[in-house]
């Protein structure tokens, strides 16, 4: 069965396939599919809410069952920023809103706090919605901690920061590492799941 993924994202596309190809998903882009999908405004309080809105618009524009996720980095010491807002934390404070810039404004908010407060989590939701109405959501989280300055060269976006152990950032772990415990592919177990007692 064909799924559009709403994201123009390869390395998700890849994930996706990876980890519901053996349910006899295939996951396709909307420019392997012919169409173009409107931008989005993720105006959702919640990851999840935001994931549906991504999901539904997909799937009303093509017909096709569509997934989306939505993720972000939430900072127990920020209480929970930049949360739904991780892609744009440093843009409103004259900053172009880049990994770079992001990571810059998350050390400066953090400055003075110890490493025992430095508590993290990624969360990603995932979303399926059918074109007969059926709407599914699955999340998953992974604990860390934000370190004192970047490190590693891999991943993306947060990831310098995002110590998984007192030892390696997410940067510093190969991909394999990272995907076998992201918030991400939690979320995409759980889905598999729900979609593998969905299509039976
Ligand atoms: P999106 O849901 O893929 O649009 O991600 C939103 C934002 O959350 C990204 O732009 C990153 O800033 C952050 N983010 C989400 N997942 C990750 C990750 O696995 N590593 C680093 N940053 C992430």
């Amino acid at each position: 069965m064909i799924f559009l993924i709403a994201t123009t994202n390869k390395n998700k596309k890849i994930e996706f396939s990876r980890i519901l190809g053996p349910l006899g998903i295939e996951i396709r882009t909307a420019d392997e599919l012919g169409i173009s999908l409107p931008e989005v405004e993720e105006t959702g309080s919640t990851f999840e809410e935001n994931a549906l809105l991504k999901a539904r618009s997909g799937c009303q524009v093509s017909g096709y069952p569509t997934l989306s996720d939505d993720s972000g980095l939430c900072v127990d010491a920020l209480d929970g920023a930049p949360g739904i807002y991780s892609a744009r934390f440093s843009g409103d404070d004259g900053e172009n809103g880049d990994d770079e810039a992001n990571n810059r404004k998350l050390l400066r908010e953090l400055k003075d706090v110890p490493m025992p407060e430095r508590t993290a989590h990624y969360a990603c939701s995932v979303a399926a919605v059918f074109p007969d109405g059926r709407e599914f959501t699955s999340y998953g989280e992974c604990r860390g901690w934000i370190g004192f300055s970047e490190r590693g060269s891999n991943g993306f976006g947060y990831d310098p920061l995002f110590l998984i152990d007192e030892n390696h950032t997410f940067a510093e772990v190969s991909p394999e590492v990272k995907d076998s415990q992201s918030h991400r592919s939690r979320a995409l177990q759980e889905m598999c799941h729900i979609l593998e007692g969905e299509l039976r």
